[in-house]
C-alpha cells in the first residue's frame, strides 16, 4: 500500500446551518483530495459555546452525506481540544512569544482609532487585576505565500492585525491558534477554503513558523456573494442547504468553481455527479474573482 501523501479537510463552524459557500468550500476540499486519492477530514469547529448551534452541529454530517461527500476517519470536535491548544500556548509563551493582554475592544478602538493592536499591554504591562487575555508578539517584516488559485501574496502583520489574540480575556481560544494546531495534530497537508479566509493565513504561517509546524499547500476558492453582494454566510442568513435536492445545487457549486459540468449531468444522481467531478476535477480552471451565486 502506498502512503497517502494529501490529508485534506473541511472545517465548518456550527454557528449556523451550512449554505452554498459552506458547499462551495467542502466540495472544493473534497473533490481536491479525492481526485489525489487524498484523506478527506471533518474538523466541526465549536470554539465558542455562545456562538454554537446544537442542531447546526448535528446535521452537518447527514448534509455532506446526502451530497454524496464522506470523509475519512472520526468527527473531531475542537471542544474535546483545549489541552492541545494550551500547550501550544506554553510551548510559544516558554519562547517570549506571547504576553498578556487586558484591553477590551472598545479601549483599543479609543486608543487607536484603527483598532489595529498598540502593543499597550507588551510595554506598559495588563492592568492589574483585570482579566487577561493572551496575544502573540509578532514578527516585524512580511509574511509571503503562494496560494494555489490567489497567487503569491505578501501581508505585513504589524499592518494588517498587529499582535493577535490566542486565547481570549473570557477564557476562549482564537480560531487563529486552534487551527493551526488541528491542522498540523491532524497530518493536513492541503487546505482548501473560502477567500475570505485568505488573510487569515498569513497569521497562521506565523503561528507555524514559531512552533516549528510544517506549512499546508494553500488554495483559496472564490466566494459566493448574494445578490447585494454580501458575501454569503450565517450572519447574511444565507440559506440552508436543502437536503431533498443535492443534485442541481450540486451542478451549481460545480459551475460556480468553473469545472464547466456537461448539460447531461444535470439529469443524474448525487453519487454519478461526484464521481464525475473527481474524474474532472480541474483545479486550475478555477478563477480568481469573486461572484455572485443567483438563485
Ligand atoms: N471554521 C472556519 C469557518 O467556518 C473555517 C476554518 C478553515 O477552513 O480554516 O469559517
Ligand atoms: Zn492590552
Amino acid at each position: 500500500m502506498t502512503a497517502v501523501n494529501y490529508v485534506g479537510r473541511f472545517a465548518p463552524s456550527p454557528t449556523g446551518a451550512l449554505h452554498f459557500g459552506s458547499l462551495l468550500a467542502a466540495l472544493a476540499s473534497f473533490l481536491d483530495a479525492r481526485a489525489q486519492q487524498g484523506e478527506w477530514l471533518l474538523r466541526i469547529e465549536n470554539l465558542d459555546p455562545a456562538r454554537e448551534q446544537p442542531e447546526a452541529k448535528a446535521q452537518f454530517p447527514f448534509v455532506l452525506e446526502a451530497f454524496g461527500m464522506f470523509w475519512d476517519g472520526p468527527i473531531v470536535y475542537q471542544s474535546d481540544r483545549l489541552a492541545f491548544y494550551e500547550e501550544a500556548l506554553c510551548k510559544l509563551s516558554s519562547h517570549h512569544l506571547t504576553y498578556p493582554c487586558s484591553c477590551s475592544r472598545k479601549e483599543i478602538q479609543t486608543r487607536t482609532h484603527s483598532g489595529l493592536y498598540d502593543r499597550h499591554c507588551l510595554l506598559h504591562g495588563p492592568t492589574p487585576h483585570k482579566r487577561a487575555g493572551y496575544r502573540l508578539q509578532c514578527s516585524s517584516g512580511g509574511i509571503c505565500f503562494t496560494d494555489r488559485i490567489q497567487g503569491t501574496r505578501c501581508f505585513d502583520l504589524s499592518q494588517e492585525s498587529g499582535d493577535f489574540i490566542l486565547k481570549r480575556r473570557d477564557g476562549l481560544f482564537a480560531y487563529q491558534l486552534a487551527v493551526v494546531v488541528d491542522d498540523h495534530l491532524q497530518g493536513i497537508t492541503h487546505v482548501v477554503r473560502g477567500s475570505d479566509l485568505l488573510t487569515e493565513t498569513p497569521r497562521q504561517i506565523q503561528l507555524q513558523r514559531y512552533l516549528g509546524y510544517q506549512t499546508p499547500d494553500y488554495a483559496h476558492i472564490p466566494i459566493a456573494s448574494n445578490a447585494t453582494g454580501q458575501k454569503l454566510s450565517k450572519q447574511t442568513a444565507a440559506t440552508a442547504l436543502d437536503t431533498k435536492r443535492p443534485e442541481s445545487q450540486l451542478i451549481r457549486a460545480l459551475q460556480h468553481l468553473d469545472q464547466a459540468p456537461p448539460p447531461e449531468l444535470m439529469s443524474e444522481k448525487t453519487s454519478d455527479i461526484i464521481n464525475w467531478a473527481i474524474r474532472n476535477w480541474r483545479p486550475q480552471q478555477i478563477q480568481r474573482t469573486e461572484r455572485k451565486a443567483v438563485f
